[in-house]
């Protein structure tokens, strides 16, 4: 039995079918068997290395819902759905294909025919590894106040600025980047997305990877943009301005994958609590027959199963083109919220045990925390719902 999976008794989302089923255990076996084990020397090394990322490419499991003739594997986001799953039940946190995934539908949603065959093949095989870079020192949730610049010069950009907190910092050569293009625009007009190309980019600088209190093998880090000059086709759809509805409108398929993440988090803790609370044993008996126990498994089991129709139906929504911005910030605000609850009373049964990092529960409460964080703030998700009251 996989250390994950979904906890509820008879029930199966209802996007799944048998090929998704046989699909799924490939990809729990290359899962299993071949990245996790490389979990602690990641996380030693603050990142994840390039073989890796080839590796996943190979696969096919990269761009899942990307279609074949632009390199993808040309199934739809339920295989990317899978994957994500998958990841989350093995432990496999540091291998950001999450903003990997981001990165590349902004090309296959607005991108210029040319650009799509350019770059998704590439970033298909794990030859360009994604980030998004939108956060900045001065603008996180407030967007619209970047500075970060891309002034048009001749068939040009020149990129000046930095970013900061950007997942695949460190490995990362195919660079999202949101910038002022027209820098007298105030607020959300003049914003761009530029697609940066860093190999061989002159100008262009890493910073260190962040410390961060939770994923150490995820390479967060800040990224600087000194002169930094880009061909002018790099400009994502080749009309300038256009950036900050695009983020927008790209916000349901990016607080989805948070949201499905936050799922299986919660269906893991549930999995390997309830193994660990049969064998350990206080007073002569077993944990799980203490009262306090079944109750708190029970809740968790019980809030972890609604969190899963919930998302469930999300995903559903996302295939069928109806998910609208407001409801999957809602997934995104109260699933990761839950995912915070359940995993920080799943370690509490743990005993002293969950406070050591030698147990996956501990490294799932550190790694948890952001997750109400990035992707939009809990609090702006509240923003955003209230907004259709
Ligand atoms: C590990 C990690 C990975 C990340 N990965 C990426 C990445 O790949 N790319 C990227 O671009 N960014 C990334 N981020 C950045 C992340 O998206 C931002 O941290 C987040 O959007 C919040 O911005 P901020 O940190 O500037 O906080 P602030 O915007 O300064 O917010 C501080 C607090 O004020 C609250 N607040 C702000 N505005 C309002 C409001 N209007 N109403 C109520 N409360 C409000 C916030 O909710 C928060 O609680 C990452 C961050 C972390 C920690």
């Amino acid at each position: 039995m996989p250390d994950g999976a979904n906890t509820a008794t008879n029930y199966r989302s209802p996007w799944l079918d048998d090929e998704l089923e046989s699909f799924r255990s490939t990809v729990r076996r290359f899962l299993t068997d071949v990245l996790a084990p490389r979990e602690p020397a990641w996380q030693q090394a603050h990142q994840v290395d390039a073989t890796s990322w080839r590796e996943m490419g190979t696969m096919g499991l990269l761009l899942c819902g990307t279609p074949d003739e632009y390199g993808g594997s040309g199934g739809t986001f339920a295989h990317d759905c899978i994957v994500f799953e998958e990841m989350a039940y093995a432990g496999v946190v540091s291998l950001g294909k999450s903003v990997h995934n981001i990165c590349a539908h902004y090309i296959e949603r607005y991108g210029t025919e040319e650009q799509k065959q350019r770059w998704l093949p590439r970033m298909a095989s794990g030859e360009l590894v994604g980030a998004i870079a939108m956060s900045e020192p001065s603008a996180g949730s407030d967007l619209q106040g970047i500075r970060t610049r891309a002034v048009r010069s001749g068939d040009r950009y020149v990129i000046d600025g930095s970013k900061t907190f950007i997942t695949n910092g460190q490995v990362a050569n195919m660079i999202m980047l949101v910038a002022k293009t027209d820098t007298a625009a105030g607020g959300a007009k003049g914003i761009s997305l530029v697609m940066v190309e860093t190999d061989g980019l002159e100008g262009f600088r890493r910073g260190r990877p962040l410390d961060k209190i939770g994923m150490p093998g995820q390479d967060t880090s800040e990224l600087f943009f000194d002169d930094c000059r880009v061909p002018a086709d790099a400009l994502l759809g080749g009309a300038e301005g256009r950036g900050f509805a695009q983020m927008m409108e790209e916000l349901p398929y990016e607080r989805t994958i948070v949201a499905l993440w936050a799922v299986a988090d919660m269906e893991r803790a549930v999995r390997l609590t309830t193994e660990y609370v049969r064998e350990r044993k206080a007073f002569g008996k077993a944990l799980i027959e203490m009262q306090n126990t079944r109750f708190k498994l029970a809740e968790a089991k019980t809030i972890t199963h609604v969190s899963r129709v919930f998302i469930d139906s999300c995903i559903q929504r996302y295939l069928d083109g109806t998910l609208d911005t407001a409801t999957a910030s809602m997934a995104k605000w109260w699933l990761t919220d839950m995912q915070c609850k359940v995993i920080d009373e799943c370690l509490q049964l743990f005993g002293g045990y969950g406070y050591m990092r030698d147990y996956p529960i501990a490294r799932m409460y550190a790694d948890a925390r952001v997750q109400r964080i990035y992707g939009g703030t809990n609090e702006i998700m509240k923003e955003i719902i209230a907004r259709t009251l």
